[in-house]
């Protein structure tokens, strides 16, 4: 059974990753949505164990020393990481699994999976990405500063990923994002299948 492939999103805060990844979620239910550990306070609304796993800083530590995080990263503040145990049960499981996180840590991925297929989402301008977050209103100002900053940052390194996808209109970045994964699993599909003949062949050969 062919084991299950990582999709990472990033890209700023703000930018419409989480729009995007409720968008492809309601497409295609099967994929899993892994949900991170956070030092951050829960925003109204926010769930803990759905939307993230709330916890103190001791707690996040202990997951860092005990290798429990698949990879982690400071954020405006706070820690922010990926459980590392349940994505690879889900890919165990021959499920795709989607991480949604910043870029140090989409960056940190490929260590650990370099068949992950890393994807940069763009704003069509800072200037938007500020009034994206803005008008979010949840969070503080010196949250919103924090995030601008760390944004020009990141944006710097866009190239790096595998693909960038610019957010202006959302209906077209979510056929893009859809496209793009659906060309990867092809790919490795069919790069599978040629190691596969490869080996058969060689076996014939002996
Ligand atoms: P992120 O998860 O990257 O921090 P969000 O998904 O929370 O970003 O989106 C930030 C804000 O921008 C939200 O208010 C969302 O509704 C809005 N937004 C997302 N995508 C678009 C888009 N293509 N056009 C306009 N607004 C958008
Ligand atoms: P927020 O506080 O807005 O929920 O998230 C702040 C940033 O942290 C976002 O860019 C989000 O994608 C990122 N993030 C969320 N979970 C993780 C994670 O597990 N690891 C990393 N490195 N970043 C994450």
């Amino acid at each position: 059974m062919a084991s299950g492939k990582l999709i990472v999103l990033t890209g700023p805060s703000g930018v419409g990753k989480g729009t995007l990844v409720r968008a492809l979620l309601t497409h295609h239910p099967k994929l899993y949505l892994s949900v991170s550990a956070t030092t951050r306070s829960p925003r109204e609304g926010e769930v803990d164990g759905q939307d993230y796993y709330f916890l103190n800083k001791a707690a996040f530590e202990t997951m860092i020393e005990e290798n429990q995080l698949l990879e982690w990263a400071e954020y405006a503040g706070n820690y922010y990481g990926t459980p590392r145990a349940k994505v690879e049960e889900k890919i165990n499981q021959s499920l795709n699994v989607l991480l949604e996180i910043e870029v140090i840590g989409a960056k940190a991925i490929k260590k650990s999976f370099p068949d992950a297929l890393r994807i940069f989402i763009l704003p069509p301008s800072l200037a938007e990405l500020e009034h994206r977050l803005r008008s979010r209103s949840t969070d503080s100002e010196l949250a919103i500063v924090r995030r601008l900053e760390r944004a020009k940052e990141e944006l710097e390194v866009s190239k790096e990923f595998d693909q960038c996808i610019i957010n202006d209109d959302l209906e077209t970045a979510l056929q893009e994002l859809e496209k793009a994964i659906f060309s990867h699993q092809i790919k490795i599909a069919e790069s599978e299948l040629t190691k596969k003949s490869t080996l058969f062949i060689r076996d014939n050969d002996d």
